[in-house]
């Protein structure tokens, strides 16, 4: 019997203990987090895995949610060549997926969009297109 509340008390603190492994666009996902603030949401307690990885075709990032932590996959390649905005725009994007629940939609101009916004598109329109993913 001591044994048994023993593996459930242990169970319990398990369920509650954060899994957050960020190995890269860690100074990404904090800007998310701060923006997130800034329009009222806390993300920080969310179980996060994003991690580099080779992905097919012409994808650049993927989310993948059940089943475990919400793991964003980063193109490692296309990481290595992107500038600050376009690694920024791929983070929000997939974390607009992984922490706000987000499909794709049809609008090419904005984070959301299944195509990846021009680094000065992003950076011309920043707050609005950030407003648009916290709506
Ligand atoms: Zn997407």
């Amino acid at each position: 019997m001591k044994a048994k509340a023993f593996a459930l008390a242990l169970l319990a603190l398990s369920s509650c203990a954060r899994i957050y492994q960020v190995s890269l666009g860690a100074d990404e996902v904090e800007l998310f987090y701060r923006e997130a603030e800034v329009r009222g949401y806390n993300l920080r307690d969310h179980d996060l895995i994003v991690k580099p990885g080779t992905l097919s075709g012409n994808t650049i990032g993927l989310c993948q949610l059940g089943g475990g932590p919400p793991t964003v996959t980063i193109d490692a390649e296309f990481w290595d060549t992107a500038d600050a905005d376009e690694r920024e725009v791929l983070v929000f994007h997939e974390l607009g997926h992984c922490l706000l629940d987000r499909p794709h939609v049809d609008d090419h101009l904005a984070i959301m969009s299944s195509y990846l916004l021009s680094s000065s598109y992003y950076a011309a329109n920043k707050t609005a297109l950030i407003d648009e993913l916290f709506r």
